[in-house]
């Protein structure tokens, strides 16, 4: 080979690799594929050039793009290739290039292009674009200029591009359909908040007036039917909390939320529902204990938001405990919760740390740990809602999360699968500054 010869094959691999490198950093496929027929016509020393794609629907190929005299009404008017019949088509089907010195004197050709577009091919290049086994289309480079003839060399420059803008196209498939189905997703998703809304909202009125007319029946039949008021209002009650359960997903989905923040003590608010769930831990026969520091520990935050997230923490730990166990609610400041002497010490000593932490632990079933992160997203059950044994929506994690987060806090759960699970929450004593809350 002359030093002339390498010079230009030198060129020839450096504009390749300059392809190569934009294919990797773009997705936006059209200029990209322009830029690989002009950049063939180029390396090739032809007149124009062509990508033509498999058509699965109408078993074509098709134009994709083009450069040189015909290239607009090449893709203009969509003129479709038969695979039978057309030197295109014996590419794909072949998966082996194909040199045409003579077109008008070759029969693979197919006349059909020229009869549209009113200008002949002297002669043609055409290699298969490869995506692994399968191949998607054709890479034309078309009219060598002057009386030259297409060599080997065309042939193994154009293939090179091949498999680069096979890459391209593929990757712009594969992010086209991945755009398409989180399109679909989201559609999907807002279908689901729209329906939990509409449904919560329908639900709340003949609610109310169950619990109204249940309220003036205990009045008017005084202790005479007391077991059946208890038990409607029992369950009444725990439909409310489905309902409520379901619109504060929905707040936290819109940001709808309303968060009242405002001064109050932490330890007295986790008393009060520690309270308000000892009848059900007791009627589970479980133990639910609070370690809580002697002092006060002040906080600013909204108070009916933080017993909502005590609340469904207290009643998955009471659901996922069988009898005989123990729940345990803890104070403290970050870091410290686990330790509860640390803790009161840290809240004489140390009153002004930023952070407190509230964890709530049980002897109960557990958590595997591979489900420890899925556990807080929405509708997540670790057992299958078919075969499950506990009641719930897989909502109340994910409240729990959302609600901890409006607060500038942060979540988790730590188990051991048979021995129990804690969860704890780090919520800031104030809101940071400059946060809407
Ligand atoms: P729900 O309790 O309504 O199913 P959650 O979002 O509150 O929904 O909880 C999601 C899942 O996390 C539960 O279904 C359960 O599998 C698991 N989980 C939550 N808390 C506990 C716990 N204390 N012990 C064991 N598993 C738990």
């Amino acid at each position: 080979m002359s030093v002339s010869d390498t010079k230009t094959r030198l060129q020839r691999l450096e504009r390749i690799l300059e392809i190569s490198r934009e294919l990797t950093s773009t997705v936006a496929l059209e200029p990209l594929l322009r830029k690989i027929v002009v950049t063939a016509a180029e390396l090739t020393g032809s007149e124009g050039g062509s990508i033509l794609l498999w058509n699965a629907r109408t078993g074509e190929l098709h134009f994709r793009t083009a450069c040189g005299d015909r290239s607009g009404q090449l893709l203009e008017d969509d003129i479709p290739v038969p695979i039978e019949g057309s030197i295109a088509g014996t590419v794909l089907t072949s998966g082996e290039p194909i040199i045409v010195h003579d077109a008008q004197s070759d029969p693979r050709h197919y006349r059909g292009v020229a009869e549209q577009t009113g200008s002949e091919t002297r002669s043609l290049l055409a290699v298969p674009l490869h995506i692994k086994d399968k191949c998607i289309g054709v890479l034309e480079a078309v009219d060598k200029q002057g009386d030259q003839r297409f060599s080997q060399e065309d042939v193994d420059t154009l293939m090179t591009l091949a498999a680069q803008a096979a890459v391209a196209i593929e990757n712009a498939r594969l992010v086209g359909a991945l755009r398409k189905a989180y399109e679909r997703l989201g559609e999907l998703d807002r279908l689901k908040s729209d329906f939990i809304a509409i449904a919560s909202h329908e639900l709340r009125t003949p609610l109310s007036l169950i619990l109204l007319y249940a309220d003036l029946l205990r009045q008017k039949l005084g202790t005479a039917a007391e077991a059946q008021l208890d038990a409607v209002e029992g369950a009444a009650m725990r439909l409310k909390h489905i309902i409520e359960t379901m619109l504060n997903l929905r707040y936290l989905e819109t940001g709808e939320v309303e968060v009242k923040p405002k001064h109050f003590d932490l330890r007295e608010a986790i008393e009060n529902v520690c309270r308000d769930y000892e009848a059900l831990a007791e009627s589970n026969g479980l133990l639910l204990r609070a370690d809580l520091p002697d002092q006060q520990v002040p906080i600013e935050a909204d108070e009916e938001k933080i017993r909502v997230i005590l609340g469904n923490l207290i009643s998955n730990a009471v659901k996922f405990t069988p009898q005989g166990g123990q729940v345990t609610v803890a104070l403290g400041f970050e870091g410290g919760a686990a330790d509860i002497d640390r803790a009161s010490a840290r809240v004489s000593g140390d009153v002004d740390r930023d952070s407190v932490e509230i964890s709530v632990a049980d002897t109960g079933v557990g958590i595997p740990a591979v489900e420890l992160g899925r556990i807080f997203g929405r509708f997540y059950q670790v057992e299958d809602h078919m075969i499950r044994r506990h009641g719930g929506m897989g909502l109340g994690l994910a409240i729990v999360k959302g609600l901890a987060e409006l607060h500038g806090g942060r979540v988790w759960a730590e188990s051991k699968p048979g021995q129990g699970s804690r969860f704890v929450v780090v919520l800031p004593r104030s809101p940071a500054p400059g946060q809407d809350l």
